[in-house]
């Protein structure tokens, strides 16, 4: 974590010392949340649109930070150290963006409509078995995640592996200048945020926001089985860095690497790639998605020099963040496949695709709820996916919420209407299946975050532990 004097946070981040400060006064750390301070922390006062920052900031002093950040246009700082800036978020920002290019570790940027933070954390746990790396914790991702994640980062870091999230324009583009990649990913363009920016074409332009921050000479790995990311690259509004090198990955042959006999297995997926000639890799995940969040991941390792061999070392150790997939083996022999993280049409569909590639003794049986925020086309999209399920792969049906009344319909003109359950209420939902579930049959759970299907999976589990 960052440690610096008072004199140089102020300086670092376009601040002044308030009446009084010393500046010799060393910060350990940087704190947002006023009941989470540690000892000689620089906390950081933070305004939303129902709280204050500010007025936390005299009982965070007393608590044990060193100093805190105070903005002008709050009157007079409280007594003992403080650095007064014009907007406390932007000095933050900047604050992390001046320690990120002071501690000079080799920056991996990672965005992309899905698959971000799996692919973060595949990357670090390629690039770990050669390096001292720091990746974005859980999903600490925006404005104020992200320089979070750089401020926390050990001054010793190889390389720091930063997810970048967004659900507009110019959000990445803010945050690319803060984390000034070398290396940039984009893991897809898929259908999250359609409802903010209009079109998928849209969103593939703010991914390829990442490219402004990309230092010359710097490279981006694409997906290259998405036509709308070279077409966004072909515009001419279009600014690459100079130099920028470009590296496709994705499921077609003619990337630059490619997977060769995928195979899914009870413990996950064992692949070959174009690229690493009878090197094979094992991932402990199920899913043809996480394969190809894999060769991103492998492109960047190779990029850092990092050996086929040793990745095949490190992805043995791949540890995910929660509820992305998780296989959940219950001990009356229950499989849940947990994907009630968030869910698009894409994630949707890849989801479904492991769970249709699984085998079950008993019957397998998908329940899916709404997807939220896709605009004007949201009855259409869920209608996709109902069509996008295979009858001779999947038993049954649940879905829950009304938009996935779309969804039930027309999964109902292949499943015929006995197979395809629709619900309205968790409870109820909650019930047929206590009511339909087997031992030893499989159930994957997907929605969208606001639908809580976590809570219906829980019930599940209970009843099957
Ligand atoms: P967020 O925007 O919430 O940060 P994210 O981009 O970090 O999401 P993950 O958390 O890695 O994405 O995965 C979210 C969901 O997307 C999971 O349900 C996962 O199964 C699915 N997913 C992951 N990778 C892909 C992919 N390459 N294509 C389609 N779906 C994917
Ligand atoms: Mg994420």
């Amino acid at each position: 974590m960052i440690t610096r004097t008072l004199g140089a946070v102020a300086d670092m981040c376009g601040g002044e010392l308030s009446p009084g400060s010393s500046p010799e006064t060393r910060i350990g750390g940087v704190v947002t949340d006023s009941r989470k301070i540690t000892p000689g922390c620089l906390f950081v006062p933070l305004s939303g649109d129902h709280f204050d920052g500010h007025d936390y900031a005299a009982g965070a002093l007393e608590s044990g930070a060193a100093a805190t950040l105070w903005s002008a246009g709050k009157g007079p700082a409280p007594a003992g150290n403080a650095v007064v800036v014009g907007d406390t978020l932007a000095a933050l920002q900047a604050l992390a963006a001046a320690y990120l290019s002071e501690a000079a570790p080799r920056v991996v940027a990672v965005t992309g409509s899905n698959g971000k933070t799996t692919t973060k954390d595949m990357i670090t746990a390629l690039l770990e078995t050669t390096f001292k790396v720091h990746k974005t914790q859980g999903n600490f991702n925006n404005h104020i995640g992200l320089p979070l994640t750089i401020l926390s980062m050990p001054e010793d870091t190889d390389i720091a592996v930063l997810e970048m999230g967004m659900s507009a324009r110019g959000e990445i583009a803010l945050l690319s200048s803060i984390g000034r990649p070398d290396t940039a990913v984009i893991t897809n363009i898929g259908e999250s945020h359609l409802l903010q920016l209009g079109s998928r074409k849209e969103i593939a332009r703010a991914k390829l926001e990442i490219v402004e921050g990309l230092r010359s000479g710097g490279l981006l790995i694409c997906n290259g089985d998405e036509p709308l990311i070279a077409e966004v690259m072909q515009e001419p509004g279009f600014k690459a860095p100079e130099g920028m090198k470009i590296f496709r990955f994705g499921l077609e042959a003619g990337n630059d690497d490619y997977p060769i006999g995928i195979m899914n297995h009870p413990g996950g997926t064992t692949f070959t790639s174009s690229r690493h000639d009878g090197q094979v890799f094992t991932l402990p995940l199920p899913g043809r998605h996480n394969v190809v969040n894999c060769l991103a991941a492998m492109a960047v390792a190779e990029h850092y020099g990092v050996t086929g061999e040793k990745m095949a070392e490190g992805l043995a150790g791949l540890k995910l963040t929660g509820m992305r997939i998780e296989l959940i083996q219950t001990k009356a022999g229950l499989t849940l496949l947990n994907d009630a993280y968030n869910a698009s049409p894409t994630s949707m569909k890849a989801a479904i695709d492991v769970l249709q590639s699984m085998k079950s003794a008993g019957s397998k049986i998908a329940v899916l709820g709404d997807m939220l925020e896709l605009g004007p086309d949201e009855a259409a999209f869920h209608a996709e996916v109902g069509s996008y399920l295979d009858a001779s792969k999947v038993d049954r049906v649940f879905t829950y919420g009304p938009l996935s009344l779309h969804l039930a319909d027309a999964a109902r003109a292949s499943f015929g209407p006995d197979r395809v359950h629709a619900y309205a209420d968790k409870t109820e939902l909650t019930a047929a299946l206590l009511n339909t579930v087997g031992a030893k049959d499989i159930v994957l759970f997907k929605a969208s975050r606001g639908m809580k299907l976590e809570e219906t999976l829980q019930a599940l589990r209970v009843r099957f532990d």
